[in-house]
């Protein structure tokens, strides 16, 4: 049995008593960005400072999928199941196409350059929401040191007639985010200032307006604690399943915390997938993880 730790008695219905933890892979340098791909039943994924994105198959294990990367960060897919990628490395955000050209979808706001896109979602109605930091032009390792021209801010990328605009701008360190299964609400992670441990770091939650397009009634929806939170995916019933310092955290919808999956290093990201996206996907570290779980995944990009 994996080693859970149920907090409130709903999570007991949500684990499996005989799925373990599997590790998948292990000798990386810092695992992001998962992303499901059905159709081709593998895992995308990122090795930041190994500046590669991987792929990992039931039957073939771990490959390169694309090195260089441009120090990839975040992933996801649109509508139509393109790749939708954060680049540290090209200050952007770029899609894969279907016969595997690339198209970057935007790096600029206001003819200023993006900082390092972190994390990125599709919307229903096939825009691109990603968060924008600051993280991955502070240091060499995850891309390089280059200067700061914007504020780290949340953004809306229309892919239809490239329209962007700011969704929020007063995160201080946007990272992960997931819209709930009805999209009315958007969850972002802020991370605060990567150099300053006393900088506060929470989840928050917004509500999405009728319009679809923009954020109100932005509020603290829970605190992961130890570590903190990075990636985040909601489950089928809303349900927030949380990156943590001591593996994943399963979060209610009213912000209480339903139980824990331990992991022995800090989870970065994770992902929904594999069989009726009920296989949680973990970046851990230098290791790749899954765990079989009682949810189905919410977002099957
Ligand atoms: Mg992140």
């Amino acid at each position: 049995m994996s080693d859970y730790e149920i907090i409130d008695p709903r999570f007991r219905t949500m684990v499996l008593p005989n799925a373990s933890l599997e590790k998948l892979a292990d000798g990386f340098r810092w695992l992001e960005g998962p992303v499901w791909f059905a159709d081709l039943q593998c895992l995308l994924f990122s090795d930041i400072p190994g500046d590669r994105i991987l792929r990992w198959t039931a039957t073939g294990g771990v490959s390169v999928f694309r090195q260089p990367s441009q120090f990839a960060n975040g992933h996801t897919r649109d509508r139509e199941g393109r790749l939708i990628g954060c680049l540290h490395g090209g200050r952007s955000i770029v899609r894969t196409e279907l016969d595997g050209t690339f198209t970057t979808l935007v790096d600029h706001y206001r003819g200023k350059r993006l900082n390092s896109p972190n994390d990125v979602v599709v919307k229903s109605d096939g825009t691109i929401w990603f968060s924008d930091p600051p993280y991955g032009i502070q240091t060499d390792y995850e891309g390089g040191r280059r200067e700061s021209e914007l504020p780290a801010n949340l953004y809306r990328l229309d892919p239809l007639d490239g329209s962007l605009d700011v969704v929020a701008g007063d995160i201080v360190g946007p990272n992960g985010l997931c819209f709930s299964p009805d999209e009315k609400r958007l969850y972002v992670v802020d991370t605060g200032l990567q150099f300053d441990p006393e900088s506060k770091r929470c989840i928050r939650v917004f509500d999405v307006a009728d319009d679809g397009k923009t954020l109100r009634n932005a509020r603290e929806f829970h605190t992961v604690t130890p570590g903190n939170a990075d990636g985040v995916r909601c489950d089928e019933d809303g349900n927030v399943w949380s990156s943590a310092g001591d593996g994943v955290h399963c979060i209610a919808p009213d912000g209480t915390l339903l139980g824990k999956i331990k992991l022995p290093c800090t989870v970065s990201n994770l992902t929904f997938g594999d069989r009726h996206y009920s296989r949680l996907f973990l970046c851990a570290s230098q290791a790749l993880y899954a765990i079989w779980v009682n949810r189905r995944g919410a977002a099957r990009p």
